[in-house]
């Protein structure tokens, strides 16, 4: 009988959601459709075990549904550890809309995405990410409660970036002290990658403590308006991971630690506030750690969102906000140490006090049923 090879990019195509690598028991994945308005979205519900599902809406220009999918998938997981890793009671979600912020994104469409987030009943609950602004989510929180990221003068958190970029900058400091015997970076040589929302805050918190900071971004006109307003120098080369470096900040897109980078990076920390930096989670975790580069677990340390957006779920105010950011360093300090104490990876130790946490709230979930 001929046995029939099936490649694995076949298997995915013939399976193209449980099938997908990313995938990774996913509860729920709504595909959401609008002939009206163009909105194409996808909202991953990675968990919900440690409570609603929270995570931003990405909108960006993927170059095809697969990458889109494969998006919502890989960062609503994400968030599942995230907020676990930082002990808030939520599960993780994200969700992406197809299309370019820029010149896609209309008042109907959000409204309409909106309209999708309240079908769910709110095990799913919105905020912003890449391609979205506070204004958009004013817009969503018309058609639905669901959403939080919304203005201060509409009653919400605010703008998340700068708490995330403070919780980046805590977390970088402890993996400072962890390298270099020391948590101030003065004169520490600092590559930040992407200078956006988050990227710039950064920079502030940086600039203002005297590290000599050199920032690479895509966009020309953002490299100038940031270097115009701070002490910091362009990078005009073409391959920063190979440069000398002391900290290394990926504040851009994912997966930038990768096959073709691990070999060049010279940083002796690593340590930003982009979402899946590792595109290999256990491969390329355990290369940074045989070659001594400390890696301070991008979900652990960009949570400052997270927490300051949980802030309107909870009513809590600035003061439990900036003290649950300030707390980064602490847990960064305990998993860097924690990996080196059971020889694993660092993402792996902050993924392992997740996984413990979700896995007792599981049992408590069920022994609760069961009483
Ligand atoms: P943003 O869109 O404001 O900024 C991203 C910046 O990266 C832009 O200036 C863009 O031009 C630049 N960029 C894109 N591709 C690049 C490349 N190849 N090289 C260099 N620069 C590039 O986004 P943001 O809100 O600042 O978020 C940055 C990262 O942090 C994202 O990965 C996001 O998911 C993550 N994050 C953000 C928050 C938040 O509160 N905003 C929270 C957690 C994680």
């Amino acid at each position: 009988m001929e046995t029939e090879v099936i490649n694995k990019k076949d298997l995915i195509k013939m399976n193209p959601v449980f099938g997908q690598l990313s995938f990774d028991n996913h509860e729920q994945v709504v595909f959401c459709n609008d002939k009206d308005t163009g909105l194409k979205a996808i909202i991953g519900i990675h968990n919900t075990v440690m409570g609603p599902a929270l995570g931003g809406t990405r909108m960006w220009n993927y170059n095809n549904e697969w990458e889109a999918l494969n998006d919502a998938l890989r960062l609503s997981r994400g968030m599942t550890y995230k907020s676990a890793i930082t002990g808030l009671n939520l599960g993780g979600g994200k969700a992406v809309i197809i299309g370019d912020a820029k010149t896609q994104k209309t008042p109907e469409l959000m409204l309409r995405f909106g309209e999708f987030v309240h079908s769910l009943g709110g095990k799913y609950i919105t905020a912003e990410d890449v391609g979205m602004a506070t204004s958009d989510m004013d817009l969503v929180r018309t058609v639905t409660p669901f959403v939080t990221g919304i203005s201060e003068e509409k009653g919400g958190a605010g703008n998340p970036s700068p708490i995330t970029a403070y919780g980046v900058f805590m977390g970088m400091k402890a993996a400072a002290k962890y390298a270099f015997g020391s948590d101030i970076l003065e004169d520490k040589v600092v590559y930040v990658e992407g200078i956006g929302n988050v990227g710039e805050a950064l920079v502030e918190n940086l600039s203002n403590e005297g590290a000599k900071i050199y920032i690479s971004d895509i966009n020309r006109a953002r490299l100038e308006e940031v270097r115009d307003k701070y002490n910091v120098t362009i990078y005009e080369g073409d391959n920063l991971c190979a440069e000398e470096m002391d900290i290394y900040a990926p504040c851009a897109l994912g997966a930038t630690i990768n096959d073709a980078t691990l070999s060049q990076i010279k940083a002796k920390v690593i340590a930003g506030a982009a979402n899946n930096q590792l595109a290999e989670e256990q491969k390329h975790g355990l290369l940074l750690r045989e070659k001594g580069i400390v890696y301070a677990p991008d979900f652990l340390i960009n949570a400052g969102g997270i927490i300051n957006v949980y802030a309107e779920l909870e009513n809590y105010g600035k003061k439990e906000i900036i003290r649950k950011t300030e707390n980064i360093y602490n847990t960064t300090l305990e998993i860097l140490n924690n990996a080196e104490t059971n020889g694993v990876s660092t993402h792996q130790a902050a993924f392992d006090v997740a996984q413990s946490r979700i896995d007792a709230r599981r049992l408590k979930n069920s022994n609760g049923q069961l009483n």
